[in-house]
């Protein structure tokens, strides 16, 4: 089937939800391939352990790579999160969900965190494909990205396309996804609050083979943790980690997967439903290419080499077509 390209003139916005990972920066690759304006393209990054001090999740090294990444495109980046990120949201007990916050080109905005509705969580998200117990995505990704476009005035009355990378090939729930739908944001019909927000996946049919071919031709150097041997890269302690991942993280950065451990003993209940994390871990290998090097760049906050070099010389990481163990 002939793929669909929108056209993107007929928008005045472009939002790139730009986790740092593969698949986001294959998007906005394409959108250049297909001539979209860089000059509306902005990206969108979700901090998901927040801004104010939580590191139970997040590469340390996510924020500077992506804001290097940025400046090598000449896009704007702005940074979103939900207030005390992950670690705050899974500790509620009794509480209503925290407030959002979200950078704009006039500053930063906060909305949201009025609600009296409480609720507890005290443990972690599960490991499916269903968002509604898998509430980190939810609450932490998609409700943030919602909440940032439903609170700033200049997307009234204009056209904006919200571009995201989840493929089929990644699961049979994401091979359910639509390639082309209205956003969950969309107002195309009001009256009164017009704006039109369509949610585009553009490289929803490619194969993992497209996406780094994408990333060779353009000459980037991807996300450290892809030279330390993962094959999927958002939070470095993902709930779905693979018995190697722990065993890497464990090898190299104990204190990050030991707090992991503490939570599970407080909350009397582990990530995965037998094992918990550190058993987990014992059961693994530790990626041969997470060298003491590779690792302390992507557990540093400066990010150090090249963003761009010649594509000739590009090399494939040592995570490519790894272990590919992430959300489903
Ligand atoms: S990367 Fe993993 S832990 Fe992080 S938000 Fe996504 S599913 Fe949750």
């Amino acid at each position: 089937m002939a793929e669909t390209i929108p056209s993107f003139a007929d928008y005045d916005h472009i939002i790139v939800a730009m986790s740092t990972g593969k698949d986001s920066l294959a998007c906005h690759l394409k959108l250049i391939e297909d001539g979209a304006d860089p000059a509306k393209i902005e990206w969108w990054h979700h901090d998901v352990d927040g801004q104010e001090g939580s590191s139970l999740m997040d590469w340390p090294i996510t924020r500077d790579y992506g804001a290097k990444l940025a400046d090598a495109f000449g896009i704007p980046l702005y940074f979103s999160w939900k207030e005390g990120g992950f670690e705050r949201e899974m500790c509620r007990d009794g509480a209503p969900t925290a407030r959002n916050h979200f950078e704009t080109p006039s500053g930063l905005k906060s909305a949201g965190g009025n609600s009296h509705k409480t609720g507890t969580r005290r443990k972690f998200p599960q490991c499916s494909a269903d968002l509604s117990v898998r509430w980190c995505s939810a609450y932490l990704k998609i409700d943030v990205a919602s909440t940032a476009i439903n609170n700033q005035e200049r997307f009234l009355g204009k056209r904006t396309l919200f571009v995201t990378g989840e493929r089929a090939q990644e699961s049979a729930a994401r091979a359910r996804y639509k390639t082309f739908e209205p956003h969950r944001t969309d107002l195309r019909h009001s009256p009164r609050r017009y704006r039109h927000v369509d949610h585009w996946r553009p490289i929803h049919a490619w194969s993992e083979e497209q996406v780094w071919d994408i990333i060779r031709r353009h000459g980037v150097n991807p996300h450290p943790a892809y030279h330390a041997g993962f094959g999927r890269v958002s939070c470095m302690n993902c709930i779905f980690m693979s018995h190697n991942q722990a065993a890497t993280i464990q090898a190299h950065a104990p204190d990050r997967i030991g707090k992991l451990a503490n939570y599970e003993k407080e909350f009397g209940c582990t990530i995965h439903r037998t094992l918990g994390v550190l058993e987990r871990a014992a059961k693994g290998t530790p990626y041969e290419a997470a060298t003491s090097e590779a690792m302390k760049r992507c557990l540093g906050e400066e990010y150090d080499l090249p963003i761009l070099v010649d594509p000739k010389n590009w090399i494939i990481p040592a995570g490519a077509f790894g272990e590919s163990c992430g959300p489903t």
